[in-house]
């Protein structure tokens, strides 16, 4: 997992003086990031004992392959715990306090397993159950899974064959991508990263990041003026879209964070939904 808070500090003062964030919501960020970090490492210190399962092909993990321990039940809700004061700390506007009584280790086997099967609709009923939005939910489960998922996927990653998995889906977890990069070293290369584990693996240029279509006729994108480093790739079968950043040819890639990249580009998200796409 790339140290998210440190990229973030890199891009803060520039991005501080473009307007790209509320001026309160910097901080937020930098607590939430750090507590990625430290998340990681205490969850990767636990990954020898964990048992999980990996399906015989992509993606890796199914619902029900991961199987919680004690040690690891302890290791959430202590993360739970955590993130609920970051949130609380920084006047998010949202309310999460229920979730303190909560049982995390019961909200940790419902959002680990919506979160494997793309199917959100236990969060859904677990969000009523303690009267907090459903919104709200998902961002806190997955900022609280992120750092655990990204720590098994670090052991598993390698049992995925870049050029053997073309699909819009992570190989290893099988959540949606956030972000998209395009390596001009890499001879022009797409990758996907994932939402949630932050694996990164190869996808075709010339289709689409959501719903696989291939005709490019209906494949487009938008650019914002004055802005060469991004871009957001559309597409009009399914209105679809992906947020992109085209890494210039003496740049390595790996001086790029794409979680920090997601959430510095708000603006086009706002570009992209204002005519009429939407992302997963
Ligand atoms: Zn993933
Ligand atoms: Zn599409």
């Amino acid at each position: 997992m790339q140290d998210h808070g440190t990229f973030f500090r890199d891009a803060e003062p520039k991005a501080r003086e473009a307007g790209i964030l509320p001026p309160d919501s910097y901080d937020f960020y930098k607590a939430l990031f750090e507590y990625h970090s430290a998340r990681f490492s205490a969850y990767r210190a636990l990954i020898p004992g964990l048992s999980v399962t990996e399906a015989p092909a992509p993606p890796v993990l199914a619902p029900g392959s991961v199987t919680l321990n004690e040690e690891a039940s302890r290791a959430l809700a202590e993360g739970l715990r955590d993130l609920v004061d970051i949130v609380a700390r920084f006047n998010t506007g949202m309310s999460l306090e229920a979730l303190r009584s909560a049982p995390a280790e019961g909200i940790a086997r419902i959002a680990i397993d919506a979160f494997l099967s793309r199917d959100m609709e236990p969060l859904s009923g677990a969000a009523s159950g303690y009267r907090i939005g459903f919104d709200e939910l998902v961002f806190v489960a997955l900022n609280w899974l992120k750092p655990f998922f990204a720590a098994i996927a670090a052991t598993v990653r390698e049992r995925v064959k870049d050029d053997e998995w073309f699909k819009p889906a992570c190989p290893v977890c099988g959540y949606f991508p956030d972000m998209a990069r395009i390596t001009a070293a890499g001879e022009g290369r797409r990758h996907l990263h994932c939402a949630l584990c932050e694996t990164e693996w190869t996808y075709p240029r010339i289709q689409c990041a959501i719903c696989e279509n291939t005709n490019a006729e209906l494949l487009g994108f938008l650019v914002e003026e004055g802005n060469a480093r991004h871009r957001v790739e559309v597409c009009d079968s399914c209105k679809g879209y992906i947020k992109t950043v085209v890494i210039p040819k003496f740049q390595e890639p790996g001086s790029v964070d794409l979680t920090v990249e997601n959430v510095l580009t708000a603006g086009l998200d706002a570009a992209a939904m204002e005519k009429g796409y939407s992302r997963p």
